[in-house]
């Protein structure tokens, strides 16, 4: 039999063709949602109708609980504040329920009602400035989480001073991030990363049975390299630091956690807070806390949640770490360094 040299060279470029798509890693599905980057890798399972269906109730999330648009349900309760009380469905009654577990818990620091401030502050937007105080103390009177009224029978919230605007800008992402990890596993697939723009989640092991490595981006800049890699299996960690949205004005830096007891951003000596725990939506509540509450108090609050691991990077460079963390995690930038 005679082959002809164009054919071989046909066939060697069809296989090349096969290769090559057969080795191609796969990619992970990314769109755009809660006002920032959520990634989906399902690696080899990870097929077209799963992302679609994924990400489809992900983007039925944010038209739920998004602050900042007007046909939210948020934006709906938010209208009707000292009105009457709003249907909110399942999803705001347990997001919210679990938002006033950790207010009560952290005396009002962590504070779903925290709109009025946030929508004075602006951060994010070009035009923030730093608000008059006489217009702080007036956002104030407004931020008051007991005055979040919780029917669960009917599935109803009612904000009752008028002028209160809920946020659940501080949670949302983790509540998303656990009710995509529930879909993907209860298709029985293991194995997976979900980030929701830092909210991130590992499902099971990477292919060869060991550990994720998981990073925390330099808290210094806006989108920085990773620093700190951790090991982690079937955990969610998500950080909360002064460096996602934030403006500068006068030399000094304003950032987007918002200190309910004062009317300003919260001040101390952290660039970032990471938590870690099996429930992205408990490290999402939890990493705003304890920025707010700072290190030292942290430490004391954490007791009460067995199970829930911290990184606090303060302005010094300094790593600190909670006890469960020691050894499992390795500082890759060497400016900084882990506290003894
Ligand atoms: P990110 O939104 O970058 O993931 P966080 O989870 O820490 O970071 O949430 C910060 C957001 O939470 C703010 O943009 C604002 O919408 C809201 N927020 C600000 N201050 C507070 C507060 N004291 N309690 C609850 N939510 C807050
Ligand atoms: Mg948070």
């Amino acid at each position: 039999m005679r082959i002809k040299m164009g054919t071989v060279i046909l066939l060697l470029f069809f296989l090349l063709i096969l290769i090559s798509s057969c080795n191609k890693a796969p990619q992970a599905h990314t769109e755009i949602i809660f006002g920032t980057v959520c990634s989906i890798n399902l690696f080899k399972k990870g097929t077209e109708k799963r992302y679609q269906e994924l990400f489809a109730r992900l983007n039925e999330l944010d038209q739920i609980l998004s602050a900042n648009r007007d046909d939210s349900t948020i934006a709906k309760i938010n209208a009707a504040a000292g009105l009457h009380p709003v249907h909110a469905g399942k999803e705001i009654i347990e997001i919210l329920s679990s938002a006033l577990f950790y207010a009560e818990k952290s005396e009002g620091l962590f504070n779903p009602a925290i709109g009025p401030l946030v929508r004075l502050w602006n951060i994010g937007n070009e035009n923030a400035r730093v608000p008059e105080p006489a217009a702080i103390t007036q956002a104030l009177l407004l931020v008051d989480w007991k005055s979040i009224h919780i029917d669960s029978e009917n599935e109803t919230v009612f904000l009752e001073k008028p002028g209160m605007l809920l946020d659940l800008g501080a949670i949302a992402k983790g509540y998303a991030a656990n009710e995509v990890a529930s879909m993907i596993r209860s298709w029985g697939i293991s194995r997976g990363i979900i980030d929701l723009g830092g909210n991130i989640v590992t499902l099971g092991n990477k292919e060869k049975g060991t550990p994720w490595h998981i990073g925390i981006r330099n808290p210094e800049l806006s989108g920085g390299n990773s620093i700190i890699s951790l090991y982690a299996s079937d955990v969610s960690m998500v950080t909360s630091g002064i460096n996602e949205r934030f403006f500068i004005e006068n030399q000094k830096r304003y950032h987007h956690i918002l200190d309910p007891k004062t009317g300003y951003p919260a001040e101390n000596d952290l660039l970032s807070v990471s938590v870690i725990s099996p429930d992205s939506m408990e490290a999402d509540a939890l990493s705003t806390t304890l920025f707010l509450l700072g290190r030292e108090k942290s430490i004391t609050f954490l007791a009460a949640f067995p199970g829930v691991e911290a990184v606090f990077i303060d302005k010094t460079r300094a790593v600190h770490v909670t006890n469960g963390l020691f050894g499992s995690l390795k500082i890759r930038d060497s400016s900084f360094y882990l506290y003894p």
